[in-house]
């Protein structure tokens, strides 16, 4: 008897039908040429999108934090971001400003940009991805105070009207001594503002 090894089939990816049907809900001819690849890419794409699901904020930062003596704030500004809403799967996009008044601890600055861009790459509203940001940045670093601000667009409320084209939300988390002292947070918003 041969032994033969049974191929290892792997899982099908269920989003390409899922993809398929909606286009056919949407009144659309899956067969024709243009579409012929959509739903394959659209799976990737809206994986691509969503791969912060996977990533540990405290891995990101694991192994970039150093101890230092040093007592003036860190601010890391205009991080761009692009995540997609939780309410309609569309993209809202901006920049992330972010802040920290360290206590004996800084983190690699790359490893700032890495946070935003794992905690936007999930179904998002703008107000937790900016608490997020803030909450991971304190569980790792137990600084004096954090603070971040996140200014973004909207096209699920662009594209159907709700809002101005171009208006902006702005959302802001401010943690230890940025929320308890105005005089660092006016700092912090000062370099925030500063071009
Ligand atoms: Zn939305």
């Amino acid at each position: 008897m041969l032994d033969v090894a049974t191929p290892r089939v792997k899982p099908k990816d269920p989003i390409p039908d899922l993809v398929e049907s909606l286009l056919v809900e949407l009144g659309e001819d899956p067969d024709r040429q243009g579409l012929k690849d959509t739903p394959d890419r659209v799976s990737r794409a809206m994986r691509e999108l969503t791969d912060g699901y996977g990533v540990k904020p405290s891995d990101v930062i694991a192994g970039a934090v150093f101890d230092q003596d040093y007592d003036e704030m860190v601010v890391v500004k205009d991080i761009n971001f692009y995540s997609l809403c939780e309410h309609h799967m569309l993209p809202f996009f901006g920049q992330c400003h972010v802040g920290y008044l360290p206590k004996g601890k800084v983190v690699g600055l790359s490893k700032i940009p890495r946070l935003v861009e794992v905690f936007s790459h999930r179904l998002q509203i703008q107000e937790q991805l900016t608490r997020e940001i803030a909450e991971a940045l304190e569980a790792a670093l137990a600084p004096r105070g954090v603070g971040v601000v996140v200014e973004a667009r909207h096209l699920c409320m662009e594209m159907r009207g709700v809002e101005t084209p171009g208006g902006r939300m702005i959302t802001s988390c401010m943690l230890g001594t940025f929320r308890r002292d105005p005089r660092t947070r006016a700092e912090f918003l000062d370099l925030v503002k500063r071009n």
